[in-house]
């Protein structure tokens, strides 16, 4: 398994396996067919509602700890009157009981919102106690990364942000690179948004390979050294999309998917004001 190495020296491996709106009631059979397929790495969240079905499967599956690599996140700690720092450390337990587990390999802040400095000061310490080998961030743009990171002790080892061929995230992938936080992709296949399955430029590449134009995602975004967790809930696509190692794109190739790009989501601004109040509406 490819991996990339973190700032903090872990090495992450470079794909895993997603399951953000798998059914809870459907999670444990998912990831125990991703294990099956071979899928060591994966990426859940305590607002995803299913770590439980993703514990379950990790012991049903017997992989020894120290083979897996499991992400979660923490969502919007709300604590007006009280800490959000012992919020944060209650959540992360929390979250390890869920997953039955006793460290994890990557705890991230989900999203860049609320009091989030005193989340992070919370992950600084876990990180410190050894609970999490690395810890990070998801949706930051690059202003409020650098501010964290401006005004924190320990810079985020990853930001995981929307990153598929409609928005390619090139610039925060620089500016990522110059801090040191690696940049992980999330909705690779934007969910199949925009007919991404069907895009001529990457359906026409994916015949020259003898792959599909999923495959052609999965292997643009890994040669940009961009960290992938596709979502599957069918065992065929799961295997699919592990198997992308076995061919390399050209320049040209990597220059065509470059015109995809539309430089905006498609889903939605984390700075849109309705989008934040509704994120925010969410608390536990
Ligand atoms: P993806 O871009 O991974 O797309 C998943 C969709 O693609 C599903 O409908 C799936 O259908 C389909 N699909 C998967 N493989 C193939 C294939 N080979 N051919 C055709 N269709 C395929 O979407 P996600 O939003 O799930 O993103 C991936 C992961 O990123 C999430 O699961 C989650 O872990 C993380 N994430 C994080 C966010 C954050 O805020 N930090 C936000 C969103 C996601 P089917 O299941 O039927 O195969």
């Amino acid at each position: 398994m490819e991996t990339v190495t973190l700032n903090n020296g872990v090495e992450m491996p470079i794909i895993g396996f997603g399951v953000f709106q798998i059914p809870d009631t459907e999670t444990q059979a998912a990831v125990e067919a991703a294990l099956a397929a071979g899928y060591r790495h994966l990426d859940t969240a305590a607002s995803y509602g299913n770590e439980e079905a993703v514990g379950a499967a990790i012991k049903a599956s017997g992989i020894p700890r120290e083979e897996l690599w499991v992400t979660t996140k923490l969502w919007i700690q709300y604590a007006p009157t009280g800490s959000v720092e012992d919020n944060t450390l209650r959540a992360f337990e929390a979250s390890l009981t869920r997953l039955g587990l006793d460290y994890l390999d990557l705890y991230l802040i989900h999203q860049p919102l609320g009091d989030y400095y005193s989340e992070w000061r919370a992950m600084q310490k876990l990180y410190a106690e050894k609970r999490a080998r690395a810890i990070g961030v998801s949706n930051f743009h690059p202003d409020r990364l650098v501010d964290l990171i401006e005004n924190n002790e320990i810079v985020p080892a990853v930001n995981q942000i929307e990153t598929h061929p409609f928005h390619q995230r090139r610039v925060d992938q620089d500016l990522m690179g110059e801090r040191g936080v690696q940049i992980e992709s999330w909705g690779p296949f934007a969910e199949g948004k925009n007919d991404l399955f069907t895009n001529p430029v990457l359906a026409a590449i994916g015949e020259a390979h003898g792959k599909s134009a999923a495959q052609v995602v999965l292997r643009w975004l890994t040669q940009r050294q961009v960290i992938v967790i596709p979502k599957s809930v069918k065992p065929e696509r799961m295997a699919q999309n592990l198997d992308i190692f076995d061919f390399t794109l050209t320049e040209e190739q990597m220059a065509q998917i470059a015109t995809l790009d539309t430089g905006a989501s498609q889903f939605f601004d984390h700075r849109d004001p309705a989008m934040v109040s509704w994120l925010n509406s969410r608390h536990d």
